[in-house]
């Protein structure tokens, strides 16, 4: 169990969750808007189309049907909405961690590593930087 723990906290903090989460998110959302566009465009256009076909309903009365008539597109329109905030927010959202990271990596190569040598001033060999005398030439250093 605490093995399985490490590994899931590592999966999650390499970001992949969150990649697949707004993966998830978006997918609701734009399947949601499939459905909308089905049922509020496509299925009465269809049923529309064979009315006419089969003569049940005029061709003014199919116009005025597409105008005005059994289309929900105030659902569709609604859902296209929710889809575009959805898509804003976690724009934002990877923007602020892209942002974050970018700072975070920024710092770390910022920082210059401290130097663990040093150059001997009299015969410029490289040496510990905490040595009291040059192990090359033998002088000694302040
Ligand atoms: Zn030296």
């Amino acid at each position: 169990m605490k093995k399985f723990l490490a590994e899931f906290k590592d999966f999650a903090l390499k970001g992949n969750m969150f990649d697949m989460a707004i993966g998830v998110v978006i997918g609701g959302a734009f399947s949601k808007i499939i459905t909308a566009l089905v049922e509020g465009i496509i299925t009465p256009l269809i049923s529309l189309i064979i009315m006419a076909v089969t003569g049940q309903e005029s061709a003014e009365a199919l116009f005025g049907s597409i105008v005005v008539g059994p289309f929900p597109i105030g659902n569709l329109i609604s859902v296209i909405i929710d889809f575009l905030i959805t898509a804003l927010v976690l724009f934002m959202i990877v923007k602020a961690l892209n942002e974050a990271n970018t700072l975070a990596h920024h710092n770390k190569t910022e920082e210059p590593e401290a130097p663990t040598t040093k150059e001997c001033p009299f015969c410029k060999s490289e040496i510990h930087i905490d040595a009291k005398r040059c192990p090359h030439c033998t002088s000694e250093l302040e």
